[in-house]
């Protein structure tokens, strides 16, 4: 049987967990969630480096309030651990549950870094899915590197973790919620009467 197609960071670098959390945006009210319909979630999980298409055949529309709800619960942790706060313990819990579960099916495998864990080959669809993003999760909770950089954009509650030299990224980025900021401080100096053309970057 082939190995899992899998990648433990999406193509912008963040962790899959993060990646996962952010397919919605702008909680409590968002504009915007990718896990709404088989095919955008499908779209996701391929793009996110997830699972491979032939691998999510038997992704179902029934799946997806349960990958929703994981969602939510890996959100409410990371938030918390961004804001350096206690999560839930309810939450919590259900978190440890989805990577116990998806650890004691995990491939182990030699990577450059060390041991890692695999989804198993035999995951499918939801499963597979759920198990990726766990795992993940369970490998950025055990990092504390990883957790001393886990960030929320101000603008759109995204999570990630900041890479910069500086360790200090506030937005998930400059050229949406960084730039809106700006905008946002360029006209209210504006209506002040204190003018100052905004500045990119
Ligand atoms: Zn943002």
């Amino acid at each position: 049987m082939s190995a899992v197609s899998y990648r433990a960071v999406d193509p912008g670098g963040q962790p899959l967990c993060l990646s996962f959390t952010n397919t919605v945006n702008k909680r409590p009210d968002p504009d915007r969630d990718d896990l709404t319909s088989l095919s955008a979630t499908r779209a996701w999980a391929i793009a996110a480096g997830a699972a491979d298409e032939a691998r999510l055949a038997s992704l179902a529309e029934c799946d997806l309030s349960g990958l929703a709800q994981l969602r939510e619960s890996l959100f409410v942790c990371f938030s918390a651990l961004a804001r350096g706060e206690q999560a839930d313990e309810a939450v919590v819990a259900a978190v440890l549950r989805a990577f116990g579960r998806a650890s004691g099916t995990a491939t182990l495998v030699w990577t450059s870094e060390g041991i890692d864990l695999c989804p198993s080959p035999n995951r499918r669809g939801a499963c597979l899915v759920h198990d990726a993003v766990a795992l993940s999760a369970g490998r950025v909770l055990m990092t504390p590197a990883d957790l001393r950089r886990l960030k929320e954009c101000p603008g759109c509650h995204w999570l990630f973790i900041d890479s910069t030299r500086a360790g200090n990224r506030r937005w998930c980025s400059m050229d949406t919620c960084g730039s809106r900021e700006k905008m946002r401080r360029y006209y209210r100096r504006k209506s002040a009467g204190l003018e100052d053309a905004p500045k990119t970057g």
